[in-house]
């Protein structure tokens, strides 16, 4: 069994290496494990001395939510050698350290590899030269390894996500927003250059998030003439009225001879053809920085918790893995084979082996290569009309990333010979035949538009209204209709199947796509908006967190999610909370005894801040206001208590990243399907979502069945599995 683990950043930083080693040492520390903190990764481990340091839980309050790592990170010649290993494993050897957790990338877990695999020649050698230096006691027989990925490029594979990845994808999405801007006031084309050395992830991802015109990643192969598509996509884009361009080339995208291309090859190459100005902006290491973003904070706190579980819980079993996510669910895999597939891809890209290299991506990088490819080739339909007409509704309370799915969906039927309109707020436009005609170019814009521009609403449908909605649908001759919403448009969407016998006119396809902040909706992990949420939640804490000054707090905020507790939990989660109160956990006066025992105990410990989230409908009675007063009883004028409610902030904002793919993603799923079912004249109902890293969809029927109608929210909710962790963490020292 382990009694002492030693952690590392290691390789090139990314955000959510702090968030990742800060469970480590508490998850290990909370099992009864010793920690050590290495310094500067494997030259820290070869120099030994200070730079292999002792960690307390105290030692990672507060790094939670700042970019890069407070271990600091290097690059180590000296273990690259066999005489490097050799030292390192001294200073291991010295401080009975059994096992090693190493975050970062393929060369850092390689590392990791080596090392574990030498060691026993290793220890030999080190006590041969040292004799009766080391009693047999502390002689460890293997070095268990444990790796978690960190790498902005996303070039690892055994998992979906590394850490890091989110946080730079947001910087590129939030950075194109900005240069779009200036670039649609001078009618200008952009050329913009994201990192990803052997890697497209991140222009792919960034293209589908902000509609990009154009984009080179390595993992395409171009033809020779590779200009002349780009340069006439452009020009067209230009002619079609377009107000700006913007080219996406990863660092890494090669030519056909398979020499990289110049980012400001490509800006000579559209300035001459186009004979207008092009502008390039690199965007280099503001990628890597800043604060990390909700998605990393909980990968990252997920892979340090599983990996001292991995170690703990398997201790017969030597390990040599990388823990990573999968379809949203922790798996290990060899560190080994982690390395060789990661950089066989890189191969298969040198080789000119391209279908082989997307292929070993996974299914959601081809995915999301066959939507940019789609989408950059669609024009507007030749005869708009000719396949029908479909109308497209928001509903319910707004949540960033509509107009992401709208865009998309609508721009893939109107490239399919389909009429589409929009019903203003949600069903108001399908009573009052209020419909808005749209228009192909606006629409592009508004994939990182924040709400919904058709206008988005609870609406209250009377019995007479639906002879009105059937009157109009007859009308305007729908054919389809597509509805982005929360739980709200699906029961009105479940009435109007209800009243098929009554009104023909209903029976036409409908697709539901799962549109609410509070994340509430069955079938689907995540509904497009709660990722942007959960983010704003996340930026609000850190910006109380900066408040801690001299007097002690205690914060109790207030989050969004009606009877779902998603926003508060993972909000805690993310933000290093010490507690989040849920409607599904209910609360009560014995447990806020012991929380008051548990908070005056943590300001004794040391702490100057102690955070609680509180879900809006966690109780009818012990409300926020409640919360405060009572904490502030029992401060006994120890500390101070504050009560923030984040109301409407949690809902506005430019979507992110993620909010906008998974948008595209389940849009452009919902539009073809609803196409395929119109040329079935079929009538089925279908709700789509993402499940196990998959688009699927399945009937509303089904879809209801799973939904704890009472409250809400689905009856199983896959986030409420982290929460025992949560906790473990979060406490104020180990019990
Ligand atoms: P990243 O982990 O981001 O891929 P590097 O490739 O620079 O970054 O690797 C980080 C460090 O890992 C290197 O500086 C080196 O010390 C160690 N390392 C990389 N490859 C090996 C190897 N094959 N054997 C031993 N150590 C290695």
């Amino acid at each position: 069994m382990v009694k002492n683990l030693a952690v590392m950043t290691s390789g090139g930083d990314s955000p959510g290496m702090n968030a990742a080693v800060r469970a480590v040492v508490r998850r290990a520390l909370d099992r009864g494990i010793g920690v050590y903190g290495i310094y500067y990764g494997y030259e820290g481990l070869f120099q030994g001395s200070d730079r292999i340091r002792r960690l307390n839980w105290q030692d990672v309050d507060n790094v939670i939510q700042h970019g890069g790592t407070f271990l600091g990170t290097a690059r180590s010649e000296h273990f690259k050698t066999v005489e490097g290993r050799r030292r390192a494993v001294e200073n291991i050897l010295d401080l009975g350290i059994e096992a090693l957790v190493v975050i970062g990338g393929d060369g850092s877990l390689m590392g990791a590899h080596v090392l574990s695999t030498e060691w026993p020649e290793h220890v030999e050698s080190v006590v041969a030269a040292h004799p009766g230096q080391y009693p047999p006691a502390c002689e460890i027989p293997m070095l268990q390894v444990v790796g978690l990925p960190g790498s902005i490029d996303n070039d690892l594979s055994g998992t979906d996500m590394a850490i890091g990845v989110d946080s730079a994808l947001n910087h590129i999405v939030r950075a194109i927003d900005d240069l779009s801007s200036t670039a649609a006031s001078h009618q200008r084309t952009f050329v913009i250059e994201t990192m990803g050395r052997n890697c497209g992830y991140l222009a792919l991802a960034g293209t589908l998030a902000t509609g990009a015109s154009w984009m080179l990643i390595p993992e395409e192969g171009l033809e020779l003439r590779w200009h002349q598509r780009m340069v006439e996509t452009i020009d067209k884009a230009g002619k079609m009225g377009r107000p700006h361009r913007m080219v996406l080339v990863a660092e890494g995208a090669r030519r056909p001879d398979g020499l990289v291309i110049e980012s400001n090859e490509v800006r000579k190459i559209l300035a001459e053809r186009l004979g207008a100005e092009v502008r390039l902006t690199v965007l280099g290491h503001v990628q890597r920085g800043g604060p990390p973003t909700a998605f990393d904070r909980i990968l990252s706190t997920r892979l340090g918790v599983a990996a001292v579980d991995l170690l703990l819980d398997e201790p017969d079993v030597i390990h040599r893995h990388m823990v990573g996510i999968r379809t949203n669910r922790v798996v290990a895999t060899p560190l080994i084979e982690v390395v060789e597939k990661s950089r066989e891809v890189h191969r298969e890209i040198e080789n000119g082996n391209f279908k082989k290299a997307v292929e070993l991506r996974g299914k959601s990088f081809q995915s999301m290569l066959d939507l940019v490819n789609t989408l950059t080739g669609i024009g507007p339909g030749q005869e708009s009309g000719e396949q029908g007409k479909v109308v497209i509704m928001t509903g319910g309370a707004d949540s960033p990333g509509m107009n992401a799915a709208l865009s998309i969906a609508a721009r893939y039927l109107f490239n399919q010979g389909v009429q589409v309109i929009g019903s203003r707020d949600e069903f108001y436009g399908m009573i009052h035949g209020d419909f808005i005609d749209l228009d192909w170019n606006e629409l592009i814009g508004w994939v990182g538009h924040p709400s919904s521009n058709i206008g988005t609403a609870r609406s209250f449908v009377n019995e007479e209204d639906f002879g009105r909605i059937a009157e109009n649908i007859r009308k305007s001759n729908i054919k389809g209709i597509l509805a982005i919403g929360g739980w709200g448009t699906y029961l009105h969407i479940q009435r109007l199947m209800e009243k098929r016998d009554s009104f023909p006119e209903f029976n036409i396809p409908i697709m539901l796509i799962p549109a609410t902040i509070d994340n509430n909706l069955p079938c689907t992990d995540f509904c497009i908006g709660s990722d942007t949420a959960l983010n704003n939640i996340v930026e609000a804490v850190d910006k109380i967190r900066h408040t801690a000054g001299a007097t002690r707090r205690a914060f109790i905020v207030e989050t969004m999610g009606k009877e779902c507790g998603f926003l508060a939990f993972m909000g805690a989660l993310a933000t290093g909370a010490e507690k989040a109160y849920l409607p599904e956990k209910g609360m009560s006066l014995a447990e806020l005894n012991k929380d008051v025992v548990e908070l005056r105990d943590g300001f004794e410990c040391g702490k100057r801040m102690v955070i609680y989230m509180h879900n809006e409908n966690a109780s009818r009675h012990y409300t926020t206001d409640f919360l405060r007063r009572l904490l502030e009883e029992e401060s006994k004028d120890e500390f101070e208590v504050r009560s923030v409610v984040l109301g409407h902030v949690q809902r506005g904002g430019f979507p992110t990243a993620f909010d906008r793919i998974i948008a595209c993603r389940l849009a452009a799923e919902a539009a073809r399907t609803l196409l395929r079912s119109m040329k079935d004249i079929s009538s089925e109902v279908l709700v789509f979502g993402l499940s196990e890293g998959a688009i699927k969809s399945c009937p509303l029927s089904e879809a209801m069945e799973k939904m704890d109608c009472l409250h809400e929210r689905p009856k199983v909710q896959w986030f409420l599995d982290l929460y025992p962790m949560a906790h473990s963490l979060a406490k104020s020292g180990p019990l």
